[in-house]
């Protein structure tokens, strides 16, 4: 059986300086967290608040972490969202950022934030297709509180290699295509992009952020499918 520290001494050989490794613990128990965190990992993906805010209960002491958001984000759940996580990898359309950028000056908050995007069509996904992020990029750019620093995008099941790379490298044109003309106040410097089974294709095309769950923990049991 490999451990936590194993795993991520082989993910770590393989990623460059300046990826930033996101180990995605939604389902894993704090003490997994707690073991990564003691091999140097300071960034958590979680995918449910609830479950999130129970862990970071018992992880209080370890005041470092980086948490963040990465499950699909209902308006009703902005606030604690807002209040639990640092990064906001999920806001995936334009009322949404506008009601996250009202909370964040309500709570004096100035989140990271990354626009979820579907460089593929994906009736199963949220998020702008990349085509439709245009329109809204003047209105997103009038969102203060808010510090929007890329683009984020989950790919779907089954892809070709070819598919996948192209998709990342779409994901990326347009993250320097908006750079370009909305820079500032859109930074657009982030991609998180890449999963266990991708990752390597996601930093060839340019991801900053990968975000690993079971290539450090293991496997997961399977989720309901109701929520
Ligand atoms: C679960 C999840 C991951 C991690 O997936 P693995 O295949 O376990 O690496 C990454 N991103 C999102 C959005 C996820 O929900």
């Amino acid at each position: 059986m490999t451990t936590i520290a194993e795993n991520l001494a082989t993910i770590r050989a393989t990623i460059p300086d300046g990826v930033r490794l996101l180990a995605v613990s939604k389902t894993f128990p704090a003490a997994a967290i707690r073991a990564a965190y003691h091999e140097g990992v300071r960034d958590f993906g979680e995918s449910r608040i609830q479950e999130a805010i129970a862990k970071q209960a018992e992880l209080a002491d370890l005041t470092d972490i980086q948490w963040h958001f990465i499950g699909h984000l209902q308006s009703n759940k902005a606030k604690k969202a807002l209040t639990h996580f640092d990064w906001l990898h999920t806001c995936d359309h334009l009322a949404l950022a506008q009601r996250l950028d009202r909370l964040a000056a309500e709570l004096g908050k100035s989140p990271q934030i990354l626009l979820q995007v579907k460089p593929c069509p994906d009736p199963d996904k949220y998020g702008w297709p990349l085509a439709s992020l245009w329109p809204d990029l003047a209105a997103l750019a009038q969102c203060h509180h808010l510090n929007i620093q890329g683009l984020m995008t989950i790919l779907p099941l089954g892809l070709t290699p070819a598919a996948t790379r192209q998709a990342f490298q779409e994901t990326e044109a347009a993250a320097a295509q908006i750079r370009e003309q909305f820079s500032p106040p859109l930074g657009m410097t982030e991609l998180s992009m890449g999963m266990s089974g991708d990752y390597p294709l996601a930093i060839a095309a340019g991801a900053t952020m990968i975000r690993i769950g079971r290539g450090i923990f293991g496997d997961r049991p399977p989720l309901p499918s109701s929520t």
